[in-house]
């Protein structure tokens, strides 16, 4: 079997993307949403790797290494983007028949799909695990439902009306790419030097999603679905002749090396965050401890000419496993004693609230440096914090 020209590649692009976007709710790494952002724990899960909220330094520098490689995709390939695999060009494409036949059991398959994306976009937040049995229970939060419901009449009204036309006249994205764009960037060109072979057949025109005529040159509202470029290929294929409608690195005829200045800069800056993404998340601490003052105890002098210090250790272990760690004090050559010390467990993602309580004596200066300090058997888990304590 053979598959002649572009669409039917990117329409089973669409699909294996509708598959992935669908199925990654239901993908479990570890016992969680592959990913998902889980609102009530103000956790992201990440193919296996759970980021908590102070870790958000993790997401940030992910968004810049996603920022980048889009600014690197679009000055190399164009909108390759937006023609094979946006979700509103995929989701145009898909609900094509509504285009042809505006009847109600159009609008109503229209409707059930786009219930179904709000519910999919809702899964990213709500685990379907969670989602399915609740709504069976009838216990779906309302706010869920609202979400819901305002998503579903969204994305129906877009499909119904706005369409192809949210990607020429609202998309931000599309503007932008006009700026990155330089001579050697992938682009769909009507090819000047053949235009003498064209035959006026309008036909590329016509199949048009956005209604432009290629031949008068780039034109911001292109979606580059290449819907033209098989357009011409059919007819000129009446005359055995190739389309005059192409992809090209540039303008047809254009004579050029792909690796530029501009491409190997922004593809280093990507580099570099890729990397420093691939450290942090390989680097992660598993266990992370803050020390506080403890609030309810006002820290003063004991008897045995000590002074009593109290502090809260708030220890996460964001592992998914029950741990068991030894905590100690250290400092002032040995002459603080800390209560409680010793070993301590801590459950599976559990955030600990221990308050201790620290002597201390025997020098002249007020204050001085403690190290508080958890490490589990193996030493694979470990922090530590310098705190001041004063001193009598
Ligand atoms: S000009 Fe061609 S590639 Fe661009 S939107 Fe129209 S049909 Fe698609
Ligand atoms: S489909 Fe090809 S031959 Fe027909 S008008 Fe367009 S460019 Fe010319």
């Amino acid at each position: 079997m053979t598959i002649r020209g572009i669409q039917p590649w990117r329409r089973l692009t669409g699909l294996a993307e509708a598959v992935i976007i669908i199925g990654l709710p239901f993908l479990r790494i570890n016992g969680e949403s592959a990913l998902r952002f889980d609102i009530p724990t103000l956790r992201l899960h990440l193919f296996g790797i759970s980021l908590w909220m102070d870790e958000f330094y993790t997401v940030l520098i992910a968004t810049i290494f996603v920022a980048t490689l889009f600014i690197f995709l679009t000055i190399m390939f164009g909108r390759i983007w937006c023609g094979w695999v946006c979700p509103q060009t995929v989701l145009s494409d898909m609900t094509s028949f509504i285009e042809r036949d505006r009847g109600p059991l159009s609008c109503l398959l229209l409707f059930m799909i786009s219930t179904l994306v709000a519910a999919n976009l809702i899964w990213y937040f709500v685990s379907p695990y969670d989602f399915f049995p609740l709504l069976i229970r009838g216990e779906l939060a309302r706010v869920t439902w609202i979400f819901w419901s305002v998503l579903t009449i969204i994305i129906f009204l877009n499909l119904l009306l706005l369409r192809y036309r949210f990607c020429a006249t609202i998309c931000p994205y599309a503007r932008l790419q006009g700026t990155l764009f330089d001579d050697r960037t992938l682009v769909i060109a009507f090819d000047e030097q053949r235009r003498n072979e064209c035959m006026g057949c309008m036909a590329c025109v016509r199949v048009c999603p956005v209604g432009i005529d290629i031949r008068d040159g780039l034109a911001v509202e292109c979606t580059a679905c290449a819907r033209c470029i098989d357009r011409c290929a059919e007819m000129m294929g009446q005359r055995d002749r190739g389309s005059l409608i192409n992809y090209s690195f540039g303008l047809p005829g254009r004579k050029g090396g792909l690796v530029r200045q501009n491409i190997i800069l922004i593809g280093s800056v990507t580099l570099i965050f890729f990397a420093y993404l691939i450290y942090l998340l390989l680097s992660r601490p598993l266990v992370d401890m803050t020390v506080l003052p403890n609030p309810t105890f006002q820290s003063g002098p004991l008897a045995e000419r000590k002074m009593l210090n109290s502090y809260i250790l708030s220890i996460r272990n964001r592992s998914k496993d029950d741990v068991e760690l030894t905590l100690k004090a250290r400092g002032l050559n040995g002459r603080i004693e800390m209560r409680p010390e010793g070993l301590i467990r801590i459950r599976a993602e559990e955030v600990k609230r221990i308050p201790v309580y620290i002597k201390a004596s025997g020098v002249s200066a007020r204050h001085v440096d403690v190290e508080i300090s958890i490490e589990s058997m193996d030493h694979k888990m470990r922090a530590r914090k310098r705190i001041r304590v004063m001193v009598r």
